[in-house]
C-alpha cells in the first residue's frame, strides 16, 4: 500500500509496545510490509460476501517493487484507494490479506520474522515468497470479466 516506506529511526518492537490508535504516522507507515497484496483487485461473491484476490493488479502497483508508483498523490488517479486507519481496519479486515501487518497486530498475532520491521530488511517480504514481486499482472490488460481466471489462493 505504501509508497518508499521509511523505517529508520524508530524505537525497537515499538508495535508491540503501544496500541494501533497511539502509533505516530511514522509509525503507522512503517508497520505496512510492502507485500503488495491490497493493491491486488478482489472479487467478491455478492450471495456469500467471500472475497477472492485475484493477481490482477491496480494500475499504479509496480510489480518489482510491490510498491504504489504515485503513493502521495494516488487518489488523483485511484481516489477509491482504501486510507487505512485504526478507526477503519476493522471493517476493512473482511477481504484484507491474512499475512498483512495491520491485521495480524488487530487480531493481537506476532509480526512475522519475514517481516521488514523484525528482519531489518525491505527485500525479506520477497525473499520469503509473500509479496506478489514478479506476479502480477496489470488492470490494463485484463478484461473485468477475466479476473476469475486469475484468482491467487491466500496466503501465498
Ligand atoms: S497488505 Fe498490508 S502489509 Fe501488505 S502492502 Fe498492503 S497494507 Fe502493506
Ligand atoms: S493507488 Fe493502487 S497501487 Fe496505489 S496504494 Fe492504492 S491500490 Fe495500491
Amino acid at each position: 500500500m505504501s509508497g518508499d516506506i521509511d523505517r529508520k529511526g524508530l524505537a525497537p518492537r515499538f508495535w508491540d509496545r503501544k496500541p494501533l490508535n497511539k502509533l505516530s504516522d511514522k509509525e503507522w507507515e512503517a508497520l505496512c510490509d510492502g507485500c503488495g497484496k491490497c493493491c491486488l483487485n478482489k472479487l467478491e461473491d455478492e450471495e456469500t460476501g467471500e472475497v477472492a484476490l485475484t493477481r490482477v493488479a491496480c494500475r499504479l502497483l509496480d510489480d518489482a517493487t510491490c510498491l504504489c508508483s504515485q503513493y502521495e498523490i494516488r487518489h488523483q488517479f485511484v481516489p477509491e484507494c482504501i486510507v487505512l486507519r485504526p478507526s477503519n481496519i476493522e471493517k476493512n479486515l473482511y477481504w484484507m490479506p491474512e499475512t498483512c501487518a495491520y491485521k495480524l497486530l488487530w487480531n493481537k498475532q506476532p509480526l512475522p520474522e519475514w517481516h521488514p520491521l523484525v528482519s531489518g530488511r525491505a527485500d525479506s517480504v520477497h525473499e520469503a515468497g509473500i509479496s506478489m514481486q514478479g506476479r502480477t499482472v496489470s488492470e490494463f490488460d485484463i478484461a473485468d470479466e477475466d479476473w476469475e481466471d486469475h484468482i491467487i489462493e491466500e496466503p501465498i
